[in-house]
């Protein structure tokens, strides 16, 4: 018989340290994506951004999950400039409030923290699927996590097959044109090249698949 997991504050904690991780290592290659269609600094952005939410992670003393995503959303707003800072700042807060004060979390509730997550990203940036923005990777990811929960998969496999639709999501900005953010102002140069806040956003949910999936 699978049980479902349970999901706590550790699992956000160690979320945000995947996630600080892997922006670091590659930081390098999200400036590099940004220099093509944006202004460079996007590797710098989240390496920063994530920095501070493992440090202010760091500094708590037991809050609940939710609490935790809100904490990270706020460290996210008010350490990074660029426009991947408000977004993900906000999709983390509107995440975290879906959990309220609960202690733990199912799937399907993660599944809620996401979706919640990805309607404030396109309340705030005003950006639908197809516009080569983080949109991209984050609504593939949602909706596979969502039907592969409701379809009664354990979440841990549930989130390997959402990664997966992110990192799919990720390489089909390519041949797009940007429609919202800086890369818009590039028009039809923009084509050719992968969106690097759909990039980060692949890594982002790749971390939350490791996260599960250690503490399995
Ligand atoms: P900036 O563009 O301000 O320099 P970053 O370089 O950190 O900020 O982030 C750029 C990424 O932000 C883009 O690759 C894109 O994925 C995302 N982005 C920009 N504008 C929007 C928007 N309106 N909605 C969703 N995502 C956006
Ligand atoms: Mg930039």
């Amino acid at each position: 018989m699978i049980v479902e997991r349970v999901m706590d504050a550790a699992t956000i904690s160690s979320w945000m340290r995947e996630v600080e991780a892997s922006v670091r290592v590659e930081r390098d290659h999200l400036v590099q994506l940004d220099s093509a269609i944006g202004d460079g600094d996007h590797g710098i952005n989240m390496a920063r951004g994530f920095e501070a939410v493992v440090q202010a992670l760091g500094a708590d003393n037991g809050s609940p999950p939710g609490r935790l995503l809100i904490i990270a959303g706020r460290t996210l707003v008010s350490t990074v400039g660029g426009a991947s800072g408000p977004l993900w700042g906000s999709a983390l807060r509107a995440g975290g409030r879906v959990l309220g004060d609960q202690t733990s979390f199912d799937g399907a509730q993660l599944a809620e923290v996401l979706a919640a997550a990805l309607a404030s990203v396109k309340d705030l940036g005003t950006a639908s699927l197809g516009d080569k923005t983080m949109v991209d990777a984050l609504e593939p990811a949602v909706d596979r996590l969502r039907d592969r929960i409701a379809n009664g998969e354990p979440v841990a496999q549930a989130m390997d097959a959402a990664a997966a639709a992110a990192e799919a999501g990720m390489r089909a900005t390519i041949p797009l044109q940007a429609r919202k953010g800086r890369a818009s102002y590039l028009g039809e140069r923009s084509v050719g090249h992968q969106d690097p806040g759909a990039t980060s956003t692949a890594l982002i949910l790749r971390a939350l698949q490791r996260a599960i999936t250690s503490e399995a």
